[in-house]
């Protein structure tokens, strides 16, 4: 009977270089979330990982590379400003979106002529690839349309039964997926807002950086920016803190405000800073999906002054964008 493995230490990457090497799919931890690893030169391997996911053939996969010098090789030219912010955040959450070379087979950049890339700052990730000695694609390992992984166990639930060999990271330190940034266009824009910031990445360019606001219904520039793309099992609403107390049996709630509810069977209390919020969130929602409830309420994030903007201040904006796929109503009535 095929089953989830969950292996740890050096001899945990050694298994998975061998079954990279055989064209299997792996799962590997990220800073930011758990990735489902292949060769990204081996076209099978990546189609393997597509059909593990039911990903939409049309949906795009990051490529992940030890560092720059592996990068230059997948793209038409490795530009200034991907010079610029590689070495201002690689290892680390930023993915970056350039003119793909020969070398990426089309499957992994769904038929398009960019290329998706980001070297992560985990040292199970970095190590894999380097032992491995090739880029690996690492789309979320979670079959497509469910929340992403933040720990091997989200992992094994997600692939109950199939044979994958999954490598334990413990939790996610980031917790929401990496902010993409595309280089393509005219001016640098945010696909996918995420904890590294477009006020981050504006210093560092020393230019303003264009966020692009999700479609509603229109086709996305960055496909991963469906609408229904990280809902949970059971409906999520976001509720007003006064609301809270009106919560019946039925009702998993994850609060950041209050001092209780206590983390129980039927609640989580995050952070109130967005760097743990971000952390905690996909763990309460898998702990939610577990339990025996029927109904998510989330908590309203605090409203925040974009006039006068913190650090936090994106960061917040990214949990928001990502509470805006797993609820049912708007994640601000100040959006
Ligand atoms: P996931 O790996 O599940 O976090 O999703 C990867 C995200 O990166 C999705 O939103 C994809 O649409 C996006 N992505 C990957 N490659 C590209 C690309 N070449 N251009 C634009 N977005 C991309
Ligand atoms: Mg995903």
């Amino acid at each position: 009977m095929s089953m989830t493995e969950i292996l740890e230490g050096p001899e945990a990457i050694v298994a998975a270089v061998a079954r990279l090497g055989l064209g299997e799919p792996i799962a590997f931890p990220t800073e930011t979330v758990y990735g489902l690893g292949a060769d990204a030169m081996d076209a099978d391997a990546v189609e393997r990982v597509f059909a593990l996911k039911g990903r939409p053939a049309s949906n795009p996969l990051i490529v992940h590379v030890s560092g720059a010098s592996m990068a230059e090789d997948l793209v038409d030219q490795w530009t200034d400003d991907a010079n610029k912010l590689s070495e201002a955040f690689w290892p680390g959450a930023l993915t970056l979106v350039l003119n793909k070379s020969e070398l990426v087979p089309d499957v992994v950049t769904a038929g398009g002529s960019t290329v998706a890339l980001r070297c992560p700052a985990h040292p199970i990730a970095l190590g894999l690839i380097e032992a491995y000695g090739k880029p690996i694609v690492g789309p979320s390992a979670n079959p497509s349309g469910w929340i992403s992984p933040t720990t091997a166990d989200h992992v094994a639930r997600g692939f109950d039964g199939h044979d994958l060999l999954i490598l334990d990271g413990g939790s996610c330190r980031a917790g929401i997926e990496s902010t993409v940034l595309d280089l393509t266009s005219d001016r640098p824009t945010i696909l996918r807002p995420g904890i590294i910031s477009h006020l981050q990445i504006g210093r560092v360019l020393d230019q303003d950086i264009q966020i692009v606001e999700p479609p509603s219904g229109g086709i996305a520039k960055s496909p991963g920016l469906l609408g229904a793309h990280y809902q949970p099992s059971i409906p999520a609403m976001l509720k007003a803190t006064e609301e809270l107390n009106h919560a019946d049996d039925g009702v998993y709630l994850i609060a950041w405000s209050l001092k209780s509810p206590e983390n129980s069977k039927q609640s989580t209390t995050l952070p109130h800073d967005p760097v743990g919020y971000a952390r905690g969130l996909y763990n309460a929602l898998h702990q939610a999906e577990l339990s025996e409830c029927s109904t998510i309420w989330i908590e309203r994030p605090p409203e925040f002054d974009d006039t006068h903007p913190t650090d936090n201040t994106p960061i917040w904006h990214a949990i928001r964008e990502r509470l805006s796929r797993i609820c049912q109503t708007s994640p601000s009535s100040n959006p």
